[in-house]
């Protein structure tokens, strides 16, 4: 597994690269959501420049409180992805749903996720 490199021109950091002031240098995709990934290539600014999936920004180019906010939102995208999984245990949602219930397909999504309210919490207090 090769390591990521920052995109941005003149710009040499590496994931897990730790910096002069003793942080640890991250690097971020680019957005999916349009409008955003089209203000991310603008301030990147490369000319003959096309993104791939691998492209990535590293942390220099945020603001601290930028950086702080996607750290938090990924630690809580785990418990999104942990709780969807507890979602999809339900052994009705694993098959097919007859066409005849289907206009309920809603209201069975809603009791599934409704009752993983009653397992055990997901992070521990
Ligand atoms: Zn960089």
């Amino acid at each position: 597994m090769g390591r990521d490199y920052c995109t941005v021109f003149g710009c040499h950091n590496f994931s897990g690269r730790i910096e002069k002031f003793g942080h640890k240098v991250t690097l971020h995709k680019l957005p999916k959501e349009q409008y955003a990934r089209r203000a991310w290539i603008r301030a990147i600014s490369r000319k003959n420049w096309i993104p791939s999936n691998y492209t990535r920004v590293c942390s220099d180019h945020f603001i601290s409180a930028e950086v702080e906010m996607t750290r938090r939102i990924a630690s809580a995208r785990i418990h999104v992805e942990r709780k969807m999984e507890q979602i999809k245990n339900f052994r009705i949602l694993q098959g097919v749903i007859p066409l005849a219930l289907s206009k309920f397909d809603d209201h069975v999504f809603f009791v599934c996720t409704a009752l993983t309210n009653l397992l055990p919490p997901l992070v521990a207090e």
